[in-house]
């Protein structure tokens, strides 16, 4: 009764395993831990052949859908290391912190806010109970050294975020694409956190990409953007398949809330580890344009053309993680399917347009390579294929289905006569023969369609 009722409370009840999922990343070369051979390094992940296909289809949709079909927002790609005084301005250097306590028992760290995963103290007697430090701040910036000196002048900092070097570049970006209120300037790179636990596989990691969006518009439009942009947002996570139940908005609370930001939601996604962030959408107010200005001592206020009003535009970003929406759509695609024969498949129910590999080239026997490679080359030159002649078939068409691949195509002895392959699609298995000059047209319909 009890376990009854405790199974309805939780929503992560009936979800695949995040064993099984990290497992399958590794497995078929997703993802896995960075420096693997050295006993690997917490907090840093490599992306392996079918990982990068997969983060760089997302990251195409995002720039298609966030900068290159809109014509109010321009692209940048700025260095990952920015002037010192950058994180001066933006409050990095006194504010970015989190609270760390450490065990004086077992030396366990952990942040001061996330004790509940601590677990039982290994090392006290008689009891299970950790003996915290006070919690104390840990600045979540790392560090690095610029030149030849190593010392306090040649300091600088990994950027924490990426946003902060669209705030520094927005009037060259303005003044250069010839930009008027209201727009936006976006980048996706690399970001770096000292995180205290890194966990959870890449959902909380110290290396990561961030897709940033800072949109610029006069503070007495912000609601308006505001909502524009969560509502852009949040139909991209659906696009991309995300499942209705498992997508949800968190507006902050008000004490949850920067002290100059107006709004702020956080999108969140319901991993196997339970409702977490992965975007989140912020009205910053003038605050950074204003601190740059400040710090900098240069003027980065716009004046209305008509009213001559001088102001520091109103600032909505969205910023999500490239990691954790890949993980997301991991998580989400992932299904262990009972088949009519008793056996079961592991399968990626990947979104189409994101799929690393869309087509896989398959001869029913090594004999029929010759043929079954020309039509690989010849899809090739479009989309990603795979070509695959070992083991039999079925087992073929599995491997395919657990790393997400939407169609296979066989080439059989009949295919040397008629001149035809059968195409098996992954979620219904159903199999259609197609004239081999057609399969272009064909693929290209359905993959282009389901976009
Ligand atoms: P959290 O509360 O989970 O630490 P945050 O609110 O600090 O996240 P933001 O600073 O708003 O996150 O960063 C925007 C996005 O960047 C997040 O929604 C997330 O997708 C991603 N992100 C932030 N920190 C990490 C991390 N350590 N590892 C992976 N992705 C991250």
């Amino acid at each position: 009764m009890a376990a009854d009722a405790e199974a309805v409370d939780d929503p992560t009840a009936g979800l695949p395993r995040m064993d099984d999922i990290v497992s399958l990343c590794a497995r078929r070369g997703f993802i896995w831990q960075s420096s693997e051979i050295y006993g690997g390094i917490n907090g840093f992940w490599d992306y392996g052949p079918l990982g990068v296909e997969l983060k760089n289809n997302l990251k195409a949709l995002w720039w298609q859908r966030v900068v290159r079909g809109r014509d109010d927002v321009e692209g940048l790609d700025s260095s990952i290391i920015a002037h010192p005084r950058t994180w001066e301005a933006s409050g990095h250097v006194e504010h970015f912190s989190d609270p760390l306590v450490d065990c004086r028992a077992c030396k366990k760290r952990m942040r001061a806010d996330q004790l509940d995963d601590a677990g039982p103290c290994p090392a006290r007697q008689g009891t299970s109970e950790h003996d915290w430090t006070p919690a104390r701040n840990f600045n979540l910036m790392l560090k690095t050294f610029v030149g030849a000196q190593e010392d306090a002048a040649a300091t600088a900092f990994l950027r924490a975020e990426t946003c902060q070097s669209i705030f520094l570049d927005f009037k060259r970006v303005r003044e250069s694409a010839r930009q008027r209120l209201p727009f936006g300037i976006a980048q996706i790179g690399k970001a770096f956190r000292n995180e205290i636990n890194p966990r959870n596989f890449t959902f909380r990691s110290r290396e990561f990409e961030q897709a940033e969006l800072e949109f610029f518009c006069h503070i007495s439009e912000r609601e308006k953007w505001f909502e524009h942009w969560l509502g852009e947002r949040l139909a991209f996570h659906h696009e991309l398949g995300l499942k209705e139940t498992r997508l949800r908005v968190r507006p902050h609370r008000p004490d949850e809330l920067a002290h100059y930001a107006h709004a702020a939601a956080d999108i969140e996604f319901l991993f196997p580890f339970g409702w977490q962030e992965i975007e989140g959408v912020h009205d910053r107010g003038d605050w950074d344009l204003r601190r740059h200005s400040e710090f900098s001592g240069k003027d980065l206020t716009i004046t209305d053309e008509e009213t001559k009003e001088r102001f520091h535009p109103c600032v909505i970003e969205t910023s999500v993680g490239i990691d954790r929406s890949c993980l997301a759509l991991l998580a989400n695609a992932y299904e262990e399917e009972k088949l009519p024969d008793g056996e079961t498949r592991a399968l990626l129910r990947l979104p189409l347009a994101v799929a690393p590999v869309k087509v896989a080239v398959l001869p029913l026997a090594k004999k029929l390579a010759e043929p079954a490679q020309r039509i690989a080359s010849e899809l090739r030159r479009h989309w990603s294929v795979f070509y695959d002649e070992s083991g039999n078939i079925g087992r073929r068409y599995r491997r395919q289905d657990e790393v997400g691949t939407p169609f296979c195509i066989t080439y059989d002895f009949d295919s040397e006569s008629d001149a035809r392959v059968t195409v098996r699609e992954r979620d219904s298995m159903t199999q259609e023969r197609i004239p081999v000059d057609g399969l272009r047209a064909y693929l290209q319909d359905r993959l282009e369609t389901a976009r």
